[in-house]
């Protein structure tokens, strides 16, 4: 058991017994941890723990069991993951996919940093779809998961329009594409940006611009490669799949109260 500071994320909170509550924090030095709130309703510190908060947080870590903690300061919730649906369902995908790549405890400080500028940029307006895009296509290797998808597998070259294959788990550039009559059919673009955000750091970025069309087929392939090589489907990444219905149910909710 130690006394200790860190900066840390509010990943969830969950309900425990009748009063008490369970939050659990990505933190900077300590990896992933749950935190018992007791008595949480009188708790000072309920308010700041509310999901997508980060703050500095000191606290009693314990190497097994639960933790504790003793004072939260310096807090910033991030109010637009909070309230706007369509970024609420893209920061849940990635800290759902945070908690999954690595188990609790385990020290990890780069893996936060990258989620808690995701989630920044996010707050800031820059766009949700994308940015959930580059951090899950980017999270690939730490599930073990190392394609190459910016040159062609066989002649290495990166200026030819490149299709995806599982053959070779990886691209083939137009003049290989023979080589698997079952390749993926990608339109070029798709993957040349799928490539880019493989490639780009978050300090590089400050504004991109994918169409729609483009981002939903973008997020088509990485959510296809999350199926036929992780094997990870997150209660988040399926609720974000049934979204699109939700948007043509309510335009035509609103088609139906004006006309
Ligand atoms: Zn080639």
């Amino acid at each position: 058991m130690k006394n200790v500071d860190t900066k840390g994320l509010v990943l969830f909170t969950r309900h425990y017994r009748e009063r008490d509550l369970l939050v659990k924090i990505f933190t900077e030095s300590f990896g992933k941890r749950m935190f018992f709130i007791k008595n949480a309703s009188k708790s000072r510190f309920t308010a700041s723990l509310q999901p997508f908060t980060v703050g500095n947080f000191n606290a009693t870590i314990n190497a097994d069991g639960l933790s504790f903690l003793n004072d939260v300061g310096d807090v910033v919730a991030l109010t637009a993951l909070q309230s706007d649906l369509d970024t609420n369902a893209h920061a849940s995908v990635i800290i759902s996919l945070a908690d999954e790549v690595i188990t609790d405890g385990e020290y990890d400080p780069a893996l936060y940093d990258f989620l808690v500028k995701t989630l920044e940029l996010m707050n800031a307006g820059v766009d949700s779809g994308v940015l959930m895009s580059i951090f899950e296509i980017q999270l690939l290797s730490r599930f073990g998961v190392r394609l190459n998808l910016t040159e062609c597998a066989v002649c290495g070259r990166r200026d030819l329009p490149l299709d995806f294959s599982v053959k070779f788990d990886g691209c083939l550039c137009k003049n290989h594409w023979a080589q698997d009559p079952r390749r993926q059919h990608l339109e070029p673009n798709t993957l040349y940006l799928v490539g880019q955000f493989q490639e780009i750091t978050l300090s590089a970025l400050t504004k991109i611009s994918v169409n729609a069309q483009n981002k939903q087929k973008i997020q088509d392939f990485i959510s296809w490669l999350f199926d036929e090589y992780v094997g990870v489907k997150t209660r988040a990444m399926r609720f974000l799949e049934k979204m699109p219905d939700w948007e043509i149910f309510k335009l035509e909710k609103k088609g139906e109260s004006n006309g």
